[in-house]
């Protein structure tokens, strides 16, 4: 991709609501924008990141076992009553009316589209068990979207949904999709824990899991032990572990009270952002929509739900919380949205723009994506928006170009070094 061609630009300023580094970056950096409260488009290296993004997780959920699929957003208020979450989902859901006056919602989450398909596509355990996910727009209407991509009302989310006949078939299928999420996430290059955390609305049958990633622009509170492997959100930890009389603080969790499982650590209280969720849903939905099979021996039974939310579009913004500096974004090589920035000091400068054109190409030659700043700018504005753009790895044409030779730059800080074109090439394969 040539620089000077690429669709969106760097900016200097952001709006001042902008609190997030996250967001403050991805809009400076030519990444997304703004069009309403909590919608945003993604311009092409936003949407780069968020396809690489995608990519991971489909892998993943694929090596799962886990089927792909896509269901509609628009869905008949009539299938939300059957449940009985129209009324009870509140003004988070968004509703709305066709020209016959018939009433509809933009999907938050689709436990009920798909229990309905699955209970009229599958009656017998030789289809069981099964895993279906979608890569899908959510929509919310969040009573304060912030942070940009954090909490949008309009968002990307990967869903996915277990139907088995036993518990321990959904304890097999929990298990598949927790693996399967610790997996994405370190592909991703996030730092995360995983934390037991209440059902919230949407499951009756307990025992979940969040996937937080820990920053300190987080919404959510994670308690955890310096000793054991005991983690919590706040929530689950203050009703579940620490019942109001006994602890000090008045029913509040703080940092070094003792741990409730080892009693021999101190705990400690993090902030972090809830990035993917595991729930063990049971029967809430199967039952309200009949969704039932056969077993082997012929007995009909309601089928054990799980499901599992990673928001996509809130994992890119939690990464970029993660990994930035004071100068810009600094993606992992797995999700940047080129993995090479070639970089001619001089744009005037003949043998620059040359060699800087043949590295190019190569680089494409084996399938190595990079992003060629063509523009005629000064040298200084093309290193701060390279910085700012975050791009792991760095080829600078500039003097040393007459001898044939290229410095290679990490973004990251690693050390890099000048290398003939040749041998920075090889040091990329
Ligand atoms: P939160 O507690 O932050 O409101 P949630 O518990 O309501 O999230 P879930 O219903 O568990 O969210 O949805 C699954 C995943 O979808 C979440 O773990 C999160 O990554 C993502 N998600 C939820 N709401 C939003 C939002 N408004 N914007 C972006 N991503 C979201
Ligand atoms: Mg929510
Ligand atoms: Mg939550
Ligand atoms: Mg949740």
């Amino acid at each position: 991709m040539r620089q000077s061609t690429l669709f969106g630009s760097t900016l200097r300023d952001v709006p001042a609501e902008a609190e997030a580094a996250s967001h403050r970056l991805l809009l400076r950096g030519g990444y997304i924008r703004q069009l309403a409260a909590g919608v945003y488009s993604y311009l092409p290296l936003g949407w780069r990141v968020l396809r690489r993004i995608e990519r991971i997780v489909r892998e993943e959920l694929d090596r799962a076992g886990a089927q792909e699929l896509l269901m509609p957003a628009l869905q008949p208020a009539e299938l939300w009553r059957q449940s009985g979450r129209y009324e009870a989902y509140g003004p988070e859901l968004v509703r709305l009316r066709d020209r016959h006056d018939r009433e509809f919602a933009l999907g938050p989450t689709h436990e009920e589209v798909i229990t309905s398909l699955v209970a009229s596509e599958i009656g017998s355990y030789r289809k069981l068990p099964v895993t279906l996910y979608q890569i899908q727009t959510k929509f919310r209407d969040e009573r304060r979207p912030r942070f940009g991509l954090l909490r949008g009302r309009e968002f990307l989310m990967k869903d996915a949904y277990s139907f088995d006949l036993s518990e321990e078939g959904l304890e097999r299928s929990y298990e598949a999709m927790r693996q399967a999420y610790n997996r994405i996430l370190s592909r991703c290059g996030l730092a995360f824990k995983l934390v037991e955390a209440d059902g919230g609305t949407i499951g009756d049958a307990g025992g979940t899991h969040e996937f937080i990633a820990l920053a300190s622009i987080g919404e959510d509170t994670v308690v955890s032990c310096e000793s054991c492997d005991y983690a919590a959100n706040l929530e689950q930890a203050q009703a579940r572990d620490f019942p109001l009389a006994q602890t000090e603080n008045f029913g509040t969790v703080a940092d070094n009270d003792a741990c409730p499982r080892c009693a021999e650590g101190k705990l400690r209280l993090t902030r972090g952002i809830e990035v993917g969720h595991v729930f063990r849903l049971g029967t809430k939905y199967s039952e309200a929509l009949q969704a039932r099979a056969t077993d082997s021996s012929g007995e009909e039974r309601t089928l054990l739900m799980g499901c599992y939310g990673i928001g996509l579009s809130r994992l890119l913004a939690a990464i970029a919380e993660q990994r930035h500096d004071e100068r810009g974004l600094v993606w992992p090589q797995s999700l940047a949205p080129y993995h090479a920035h070639i970089i001619p000091v001089s744009a005037k400068n003949e043998v620059q723009r040359h060699i800087a054109e043949q590295l190019y190409d190569r680089l494409t030659d084996f399938g190595f994506e990079a992003l060629l700043d063509d523009r005629e700018e000064r040298a200084g504005v093309k290193f701060n928006d390279s910085d700012l753009l975050g791009i792991p790895v760095r080829l600078v044409v500039g003097k040393e170009a007459e001898q044939g030779k290229v410095e290679l730059v990490f973004r990251d800080g690693r050390g890099g070094g000048v290398y003939s074109t040749e041998e920075a090439v090889n040091r990329l394969q």
